[in-house]
């Protein structure tokens, strides 16, 4: 028997991507060979068809922002095109009812815009009404910024090629605890693993201090919220993305800023000061070493609904709720699940989630893989599988 072949036979025509990644999607969602799989050549590869992830939809905004003159573009506009790329592009794009000509409508001058929605569908469907040259060169803008976002996370360690991976990101992975079902087969037994593990993200004030030590004064700064939420202040620590070259970028008006959290560590969003100085004000080192180590204390125990509002809904009534927390545990199940699939699948029948392929790294250099688990579930499953297994076993690891 054979595995199913499929060849992509498309013109460079960049409209035409559509159809492609219309097809690639559907391929993926029936779990043809893509992306994340090590078999996959590059030219194999169908993600790089599949812009419809959250890496593409952030990619369209940021160009449509680039177009549209909202926002500092993430890469520069085509060089040896000859003429105001963007402007043409905009021009262009009113045309074909892609964006609505914000400018004849005097909304511009106004201070907030409604942000326009452009699904990925519709980028793709209505670019396909520009004139061909102008076509390409503004599929290429986008996929040059879709890669520009990729190699930004990949840097930072955050890229998310359909595995998520703790332990590699800065924040500490610790194993808490391995449960082992020897599971019977046809010839033998093979083990299932179900793990505990704890994922610090937290950042000390003592881990504070020593990032602080290697950087130039101009490059980081402390802020406070300007009001109190629940009697509290939130703190958080800003580095330069680029250290400044001179006292000219130091003023830069559009720098962009790594945020960290005592609780949560480094944010997803960079942060522009101007921003951040609505809502926060700076304050010196004394003042944010006081309220960073209130979070950071009480975020151990504390879930954010706790901290900000006084109470948590889930926890009032006796759920587990980890919101905000520094420390969040994570269930993952790995091994030999495929002898168990049936009992996992009989599980979790009533419950609708995407199963989530973990990948983790602990503290002692320890890599497991497997499938990411919700908390209810892993009591019913622990029963389930020890009804089949010739042994279980319990390890305890220092947390
Ligand atoms: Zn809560």
């Amino acid at each position: 028997m054979n595995a199913p072949e499929y060849v992509f036979l498309i013109t460079n025509l960049a409209g035409e991507r559509r159809f492609a990644s219309i097809v690639a999607k559907r391929l993926e969602s029936l779990g043809a060979l893509t992306h994340g799989d090590r078999r996959a050549t590059e030219t194999r590869d169908l993600s790089q068809f599949n812009f419809d992830n959250k890496y593409g939809r952030e990619a369209l905004q940021l160009t449509l922002n680039a177009v549209k003159g909202d926002d500092f573009p993430l890469v520069p506009p085509p060089a040896d095109y000859q003429g105001d790329f963007f402007k043409d592009v905009y021009n262009a794009a009113v045309g074909i009812g892609l964006l609505k000509d914000i400018e004849n409508m005097g909304l511009r001058l106004t201070f907030h815009l409604p942000k326009q929605n452009v699904s990925m569908a519709k980028f793709l469907n209505r670019i396909l009404g520009l004139p061909v040259d102008l076509q390409n060169r503004l599929f290429r803008y986008f996929t040059d910024t879709l890669d520009a976002i990729i190699s930004r996370e990949k840097r930072l360690g955050r890229y998310d090629a359909g595995i998520q991976d703790l332990g590699t990101g800065g924040e500490v992975v610790k194993r808490i605890r391995t449960v082992t079902f020897m599971q019977k087969h046809a010839i033998g037994t093979a083990p299932v693993e179900l793990h505990t593990f704890h994922v610090e993200r937290g950042i000390s004030w003592s881990q504070v201090l020593a990032k602080i030590a290697k950087l130039a004064k101009s490059d980081y700064a402390f802020y406070v919220s300007r009001s109190l939420l629940n009697n509290h202040h939130s703190v958080r620590l800003v580095v330069a993305v680029e250290p400044a070259a001179s006292k000219e970028t130091e003023r830069k008006s559009d720098r962009l800023f790594f945020v960290y959290k005592p609780n949560t560590g480094l944010q997803f969003k960079k942060e522009r000061l101007a921003d951040l100085e609505m809502m926060n004000r700076k304050v010196g080192v004394e003042e944010a070493e006081v309220i960073w180590k209130n979070m950071f204390d009480a975020f151990l125990n504390t879930c954010a609904h706790e901290y900000w509002k006084g109470s948590c809904a889930t926890r009032k009534v006796g759920f587990h709720c980890e919101v905000g927390m520094t420390r969040r545990t994570y269930y993952v199940l790995a091994g030999s699940v495929l002898g168990v699939w049936g009992k996992i699948e009989e599980v979790l029948k009533n419950l609708y989630f995407r199963m989530q392929v973990i990948r983790l790294k602990t503290e002692d250099n320890l890599k497991v893989i497997g499938l990411f688990m919700p908390r209810n579930y892993v009591e019913p499953l622990i029963e389930a599988f020890s009804e089949s297994a010739e042994d279980v076993n319990y390890a305890h690891f220092i947390a």
